[in-house]
């Protein structure tokens, strides 16, 4: 499934026991699944010394974890290895080494290429052999040019990393599938990423227990297509997400799980059910659909027409009344006609959205619809994408407007932007900010929401006695 989430582009922290003797640092685009990729790369190079480091001038090792979803990520990629040649060079003329590394899917889907463009770059690794970084690195140390691992085994990869350890907060992620074999025309993820591939249920049920005694109140978890996780139990049968989801939901302390990204087809009886009857999996779900043409959604090999949509819609919010959809659209995929764009704006109108992420085609080597005729003009993509963005935007304004004057549960994770402000995120994921102590992390804690914001929530914490009475 595509990813929506912004960049992030800061480092990651990973603990070693004592003073680290080298620096990590690594750069990050793209989803919550390469966040999480890169707290496990810092993990797997913490036993051989490497703590974070705040800047790429300060490590020892620069790793680009990247994605490829975007247009134009590798030329993103280029542009930052360009940089980091002078810095390397800077370090080596000093005497000191510096390790180069490029991670995720721009790695995979271009590996070749980047050795060849950016000799300068020492490892190339795909999103499935992040498990042997400290044997990559070893083998750099000794050996001139480029290591290259691009492979597919995806199950030797999570047999062989340690513990998520980087994670340390009341939210933590978790990587439960991995891959597609769903090949919508547009996506590279099949190509970078492989077959889909589920974790077994125990390994995920412990990996949840240990990060809940390390703090974490929330479990998100993670997969390209996660509602297609289907794992082996511990009794040896299958189960579904929602099967695994009542297992989650039984860890003592463990106050809300939630899953990303979700396809359409893949949401199940159970699945749907488990919204009404697990308490703890909260009323927000993404939930892609790309486009209200069933003619688009054919020609992105989407697998599933409109009505689909518009019954999980319902169907949701029967089991859940309170619960809140999020979506993906691409805007002038191959193909798409005014009267296609008209059936987005048609689905979005009828279905409403509390939080959505738009995007206009563009192509992806190697990707069906890259090579597809009728590809639409740039500036009626600008069009459809403003009118539609437009659309949206008031969808998340009426949302988060409507909530003003309601009590909520929320998850507080840190301090706020301001002095004497907490911040944490209500069930529907939006940001929320409150005077109270920054003590309050971790905790849920019952508020009434007083302010809509563009981006947030103000809302102040309840009393005890107001608690007793909500
Ligand atoms: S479901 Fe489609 S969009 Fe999502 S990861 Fe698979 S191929 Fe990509």
């Amino acid at each position: 499934m595509t990813s929506s989430l912004p960049a992030q582009d800061r480092p990651i922290l990973s603990e070693t026991a004592g003073s680290p003797r080298k620096r990590l640092y690594i750069r990050t685009w793209g989803c919550q699944m390469n966040v999480y990729d890169s707290g496990r790369m810092a993990d797997v190079l913490a036993p051989l010394g490497y703590g974070p480091a705040e800047t790429p001038e300060e490590a020892d090792m620069v790793i680009l974890n990247t994605c490829h979803i975007r247009e134009k990520a590798s030329e993103k990629v280029f542009s930052d290895l360009g940089r980091l040649r002078l810095l390397k060079q800077e370090k080596e003329a000093a005497g000191q080494r510096m390790v180069l590394a490029v991670a995720g899917c721009v790695a995979q889907a271009e590996g070749a290429e980047i050795t060849a463009r950016a000799p300068w770059v020492d490892l190339v690794l795909g999103p499935q052999t992040y498990h042997r970084l400290p044997e990559m690195v070893a083998r750099a140390s000794r050996a001139a040019g480029a290591q290259i691992e691009t492979d597919f085994p995806v199950e030797q990869k999570f047999d062989h990393l340690p513990d998520a350890q980087g994670q340390q907060g009341p939210v933590a992620f978790l990587t439960i599938q991995e891959g597609c074999d769903k090949f919508c025309s547009f996506c590279v993820v099949p190509y970078t990423r492989g077959a889909e591939f589920s974790r077994p249920a125990a390994a995920i049920v412990a990996e949840a227990r240990r990060m809940v005694a390390r703090g974490a109140r929330e479990i998100a978890l993670l997969g390209q297509n996660v509602n297609a996780w289907h794992g082996e139990a511990p009794d040896g049968s299958t189960w579904g997400l929602a099967r695994l989801i009542h297992a989650l939901a039984e860890i003592d302390g463990l106050a809300r799980i939630r899953y990303t990204t979700s396809h359409p087809r893949d949401m199940d009886d159970a699945l749907i059910r488990a919204h009404g009857t697990v308490p703890q999996l909260m009323p927000f779900l993404h939930l892609p659909v790309q486009s209200g043409s069933d003619k688009m959604l054919q020609a992105m090999n989407r697998g599933h027409e409109a009505e689909l949509f518009f019954r999980l819609a319902d169907r949701l919010r029967e089991a859940r009344p309170d619960l809140a959809l999020s979506s993906d659209f691409i805007v002038g995929h191959p193909g798409e006609t005014a009267e296609d764009h008209a059936a987005t704006m048609r689905l979005v109108e009828k279905v409403g959205f509390a939080l959505a992420y738009s995007f206009k085609y563009s192509p992806r080597p190697g990707t069906p619809a890259a090579d597809q005729p009728f590809q639409v003009a740039e500036t009626v993509k600008d069009e459809r994408l403003q009118e539609l963005q437009a659309l949206l935007r008031r969808q998340q304004d009426d949302f988060n407007r409507a909530c003003v004057g309601r009590e909520c549960d929320v998850l507080m994770t840190g301090a706020g932007r301001h002095p004497g402000q907490v911040a944490g995120r209500t069930p529907w994921l939006q940001p929320i900010h409150a005077i109270g102590p920054e003590g309050l992390a971790g905790q849920v804690v019952r508020v009434r929401i007083t302010a809509a914001h563009p981006n947030s929530l103000s809302a102040t914490l309840l009393d005890e006695k107001e608690l007793a009475c909500a």
